[in-house]
């Protein structure tokens, strides 16, 4: 191997010696409460599927019916080559769901952050950031090229003090927060975090992945759940996890979704999700507008399985949410505990540092409105055993 792919080989070989390495797992089946994985018929406690539309029949079908009237590409940049009548559909649709007065989307959650941030504030300003914020919001900040100010997370005293310690040093400022903390599945509190924008008039901005579908009447998200409407400037959003499809959305005043527009380079400069995509994100939110059951189901089974892991003596954090964390301490034992969860049928990801902080260790588990009570029992039953044979409860 020539000489200058030495040292990509030793930092592999490196992440291999700490356990580190990402082996990925194959998936030979739709998304649902049970996949094919490497070949194995598993129960899934692993995607972000959470109201079960990644294989809902109604978006499948409309999925369908827009291939066929649009063919599967937008084949350019919206702004260049003109934009589909379906995505400027979709983003109206998304205004109307989130009631706020205008929405645009992206490629994904992940692009969505990347345009925004810059698009708000360069290099003569400075972002107030969660610690644990989401890794595309951290990519975002270091691109705008602001001054990237952290906060403990979740602690509005110390946004407070930081706010504090850096007027006058900056021209514009901007509160960033990730809504649903991935992690520990734990809920941004952006009521105090508002009124300390609203204080110091600065923008916020929250970004609301695991919000989505989730939180909120019906799955309106984060600004919901707070009744706080056309109260903080910038919500994003991903159709990624609840909606079940792929893309980005952002959402709020007119000003910032025009100027998005204008300057929000992964819009100027990259294709828009396709027309199958788009379609399937309307009826994702047609299946929402219509009825709360799968987001009632969904909070009802995660209820169910945190009060039985709980009772079977499992530590699951802080979660309030349908994220189920199983706090287990050091990496080596979450990992062990994953793979005997999944010799057993039992698909769920062990996380580790540097995801999470060391010594907190865990597994993630990821409820749905896809799973059944017996699909949640027959999980129960197995991290019973597991959890007995590995010492973790007695
Ligand atoms: C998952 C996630 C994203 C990325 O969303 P994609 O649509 O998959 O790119 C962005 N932000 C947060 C907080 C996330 O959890």
């Amino acid at each position: 191997m020539a000489n200058r792919l030495n040292w990509i080989q030793e930092e592999l070989n490196n992440l291999q010696e700490a356990g580190l390495y990402n082996r990925i797992r194959t998936i030979s089946s739709p998304q649902g409460a049970w996949l094919v994985v490497d070949g194995k018929r598993s129960l899934n406690f692993c995607s972000n599927n959470y109201l079960g539309f990644a294989n809902h029949p109604r978006l499948v079908k409309a999925a369908k019916e827009a291939i066929d009237k649009y063919g599967i590409g937008p084949a350019a940049v919206r702004t260049i080559a003109g934009t589909m009548d379906i995505h400027l559909e979709l983003e109206k649709r998304m205004a109307a769901f989130k009631k706020v007065e205008s929405a645009i989307t992206f490629q994904s959650g992940f692009c969505a952050n990347l345009a925004t941030i810059p698009a708000l504030v360069g290099k003569e300003d400075v972002i107030f950031s969660d610690e644990l914020n989401h890794a595309s919001i951290i990519d975002g900040a270091r691109l705008s090229g602001a001054k990237i100010i952290r906060f403990a997370h979740a602690d509005p005293a110390s946004l407070e003090q930081v706010i504090k310690e850096a007027v006058g040093t900056y021209r514009r400022a901007l509160i960033v927060t990730d809504g649903v903390f991935s992690m520990d599945g734990d809920v941004a509190p952006l009521d105090k975090l508002y009124a300390i924008a609203e204080k110091n008039d600065i923008l916020l901005m929250v970004d609301d992945a695991h919000g989505e579908g989730v939180l909120g009447t019906g799955g309106r998200g984060i600004v919901d759940h707070f009744h706080l409407h056309g109260k903080v400037d910038i919500e994003v959003g991903t159709m990624s996890k609840a909606f079940g499809v792929m893309g980005g959305v952002v959402a709020g005043k007119p000003a910032i979704v025009d100027w998005l527009r204008q300057r929000g380079r992964p819009f100027l400069f990259s294709s828009a999700v396709t027309p199958p995509d788009a379609a399937a994100c309307i009826a994702a939110i047609n299946v929402l507008e219509e009825s709360t059951e799968l987001v009632d189901r969904l909070w009802e089974n995660a209820r169910y399985f945190k009060s039985e892991m709980k009772t079977l003596g499992f530590d699951t954090g802080v979660s309030t949410t349908p994220i189920t964390p199983i706090m287990l301490g050091e990496a080596p034992l979450a990992q062990q505990f994953s793979r005997t969860l999944f010799e057993n049928g039992v698909f769920a990801m062990a996380l580790g540092f540097p995801t999470v902080p060391k010594g907190k260790a865990r597994i993630r588990v990821m409820i749905s409105a896809a799973h059944s009570r017996d699909d949640l029992d027959k999980g129960l039953a197995v991290f019973k055993k597991v959890g007995k044979e590995l010492g973790v409860i007695k």
